[in-house]
């Protein structure tokens, strides 16, 4: 079989053929034998123009490059390929356009490919040490096949969004993720999670696409409620409930299980049943915030069962939070709004400290409880994505380069339509 033959077989590199193949053993990175194949012009073959594109028979002078190939069988495979500048009779001296080798490139496009299609599943580190090749390097072709496939962030038609924030580095760096609720399309991922963050968010989302938004769910911080507010007046702010009661389990439910605790242990009778309480108190963090349904071990629900029993606070606050979650189940405002004045008077009437100053905070909020019956919209859809960003995180060796892992979110949550 001719080498002509060879290279139609493989694919060929267009406008040119084999000339000469070595094969060396070993001595390459990966360890692999490596192939160096060298290609020469096909003669009578039209070059073109790299910038107009025109026909041209006329070379000026010719360089050879090194760039490498997909490996044949198991090696490392590299071209010397003779590459002309042509006169071009418009454009002068021009470099001419190879199809399937970029300009700078030190790899043939369908290599590149290779790697950008590998490293959809793969983390960067084990492509680059799969093809021999630096972190960066694989990064850098990642990132523009990345960037091609997805464009620019397009955000019309967007009328409802979830914002939340999450951890980067846990407890100290924050990014924020706005997705569509709807289709659960990563629309937009910046670092930090102040108001000034997010304003990035409104900028692209323009004029017209700030009025056109009909809502958007989010935890009770201020940050995002009043950059939302500040761009889109008109937008309806949703809570989301399982912030919310996040946020009722460490203001209240902690606070409290602490103040029973402590007051436990100043009292003046150390009898074997303030003490006995005491540790059941003391140890039981996760069974009080764990919903009611998720005890299902025998000995746990006893154990919560006597605790709620043994300290009337700790069942007041408990029961409160179980009566807190049916506020998102109303449909109708005026049956939630009956629903919240009945939770109201319960928190005031309790006298629980941290319930009663909770209880006044949240009715200030109250109109983004109640707008959850016209929108009946959540936050949860980003928990998941939240994990999965972990993942990303640990393949891309998260944020060395927020750009490049902005767009691996990005490709991982394409929407479904
Ligand atoms: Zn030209």
């Amino acid at each position: 079989m001719a080498y002509d033959e060879i290279t139609t077989l493989l694919g060929g590199w267009a406008g040119f053929e084999i000339r000469a193949v070595e094969r060396t053993p070993g001595g390459t990175r990966t360890g692999a034998p490596q192939i160096t194949i060298e290609l020469s012009a096909l003669p009578g073959h039209p070059r073109y123009c790299s910038r107009c594109g025109r026909a041209t028979t006329e070379v000026h002078d010719v360089t050879i490059r090194r760039v490498r190939e997909l490996p044949i069988l198991d090696a490392e495979t590299w071209l010397l390929v003779p590459q002309a500048r042509v006169r071009c009779p418009d454009c002068g001296p021009t470099v001419e356009a190879l199809p399937w080798l970029d300009r700078y490139a030190r790899m043939t496009t369908r290599f590149a490919d290779s790697v950008a299609r590998l490293a959809q599943v793969l983390p960067v580190r084990q492509v680059a040490q799969w093809f021999g090749l630096s972190w960066d390097t694989v990064k850098r072709i990642d990132y523009s096949a990345l960037a091609a496939r997805l464009g620019p962030i397009d955000l019309t038609g967007v009328r409802v969004i979830a914002i939340d924030e999450f951890a980067i580095q846990r407890g100290h760096r924050y990014a924020t993720t706005v997705v569509d609720p709807t289709t659960t399309r990563v629309l937009w991922v910046g670092r930090g999670r102040a108001r000034e963050d997010v304003r990035p968010f409104f900028a692209l989302l323009g004029p017209a696409g700030c009025h056109a938004l009909e809502a958007a769910v989010m935890d009770m911080s201020e940050a995002y409620e009043q950059e939302t507010r500040a761009h889109c007046p008109q937008a309806v702010i949703v809570y989301d409930l399982f912030h919310v009661v996040a946020k009722y389990g460490r203001e209240v439910i902690d606070r409290v299980r602490v103040d029973e605790t402590n007051r436990l242990g100043r009292a003046a009778t150390h009898d074997r049943r303030t003490t006995a309480i005491r540790r059941v108190i003391k140890g039981t963090r996760w069974l009080l915030l764990r919903n009611r349904a998720n005890v299902t071990r025998p000995a746990d629900r006893v154990r919560l069962r006597e605790l709620l029993a043994a300290n009337r606070h700790l069942w007041v606050v408990y029961v409160l939070k179980d009566a807190l979650k049916h506020l998102w189940a109303y449909r109708y405002p005026r049956a939630g709004q009956r629903a919240w004045r009945q939770w109201y008077g319960w928190a005031i009437r309790s006298r629980i400290p941290p319930l009663v100053a909770f209880a006044r905070n949240l009715k200030r909020k109250l109109p983004g409880i109640l707008a959850h019956c016209h929108y009946p919209l959540h936050t949860g859809v980003l928990e998941g994505i939240n994990n999965t960003i972990k993942v990303l995180k640990r393949m891309a060796y998260g944020f060395r380069d927020d750009g490049y892992f902005f767009l691996k979110i990005r490709a991982a949550f394409p929407g479904i339509p």
